[in-house]
């Protein structure tokens, strides 16, 4: 246990309560989990030990680096970016790789084999082969633990949408796939014709709300910084660089320990706000590297040394910094202590 002046409070239960939602909304197919930049900033051997505790069988990781971070905890890991010669040498047992090109299909075919998972591309052009090479037999033969495509718009009522749903069903029987797989959380949402056999969340999992259907989901993570200094600041004084606030009154201030090397960018100058039980604390002035401050009038009591949480619910704080909710969530520095209760 270290004592950093700064925490990410985690809440497990509500992590769990969004895997077990997402999985009832994913109509009977199983549901996994992306685990991928350490679980979105959480921390991914906690999460894969908790979802996996509540029944979870399928984690996805972006590069082997990560799956090799997971190997002892004994879960299926697919790596989503495939697999290059670099990393045929050191592959932990229980990860496959996402196959994305012909190349890394070849690289396989090559090598000593055995179980893969296939991203096929139905119109996103990211990652993936074209349905023309899966049609002219590129896969033939090969052992396909997971068919997959992702849906590029899924947080958005598109057509694409259907065209790519219509695209991937089109695959069915088309592959050795035992499993087929099209849905992150935007994509669950979009009701049980994208559920197939195995869906992927991952940011509703973490608090991550895109879709009204996604209501219910709770927020998982909640910053805390410690007050480092509480001072009076004179109507007309400046606080902060650049002084771009000025006290219009005389004021109550506390510097906290939270800054944009944490990941509280400077879009939450004089926008983003604290609590202390109900009081609601203003961020004034801009936002420093390592210390921001707030107006804390609204607590008398509020002293050095004491907790304030950070407003951080992903879609509400999305809309007020202009970041995307993987952007808040992934990008929570190393300086806090992850601490799960
Ligand atoms: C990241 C990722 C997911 C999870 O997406 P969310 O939008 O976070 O639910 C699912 N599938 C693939 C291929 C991904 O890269």
């Amino acid at each position: 246990m270290t004592h950093s002046p700064l925490r990410l409070k985690l809440d497990g239960d509500a992590l769990v309560a969004n895997w077990r939602l997402l999985r009832e909304m994913s109509n009977g197919a199983a549901c996994g989990a992306a685990v991928k930049a350490d679980g979105y900033g959480l921390g991914a051997r906690d999460v894969v030990q908790r979802l996996a505790g509540a029944g979870c069988r399928d984690f996805f990781v972006a590069v082997w680096s990560e799956a090799r971070a997971l190997a002892d905890l004994g879960v299926a890991v697919s790596v989503l970016h495939g697999i290059r010669d670099a990393d045929m040498a050191e592959r932990p047992a229980n990860a496959r790789p996402v196959l994305n090109t012909a190349d890394q299909v070849r690289r396989w075919r090559a090598g000593t084999g055995g179980a893969c998972d296939v991203m096929v591309d139905t119109g996103m052009n990211r990652l993936g082969i074209s349905v023309e090479d899966v049609a002219a037999g590129l896969l033939d033969g090969l052992e396909i633990e997971t068919l997959m495509s992702h849906l590029a718009c899924a947080d958005e009522d598109v057509p694409l949408n259907a065209q790519q749903r219509t695209a991937f069903a089109a695959l069915r029987g088309r592959t050795g796939a035992r499993r087929m797989s099209l849905a992150n959380s935007a994509g669950i949402a979009l009701g049980p014709d994208y559920a197939f056999d195995l869906t992927r969340p991952g940011i509703a999992l973490y608090g991550g709300r895109q879709r009204a259907e996604h209501g219910t989901i709770r927020q998982v993570a909640t910053p805390q910084a410690q007050v480092i200094q509480r001072r009076q600041v004179r109507a007309g004084e400046i606080v902060g660089y650049n002084a771009t606030f000025t006290a219009p009154a005389d004021m109550e201030v506390a510097v906290l320990n939270l800054g944009y090397a944490d990941g509280y960018l400077r879009c939450f100058s004089g926008k983003g706000r604290a609590r202390a039980g109900d009081a609601v604390l203003p961020v004034i002035g801009r936002i420093s590297m390592d210390l921001t401050a707030i107006r804390v009038d609204a607590a008398p009591a509020l002293a050095e040394g004491d907790w304030v949480a950070i407003d951080y619910a992903l879609p509400e704080t999305a809309a007020l910094s202009g970041l995307s909710q993987y952007e808040l969530i992934t990008g929570l520095g190393k300086r806090f202590d992850r601490s799960w209760a």
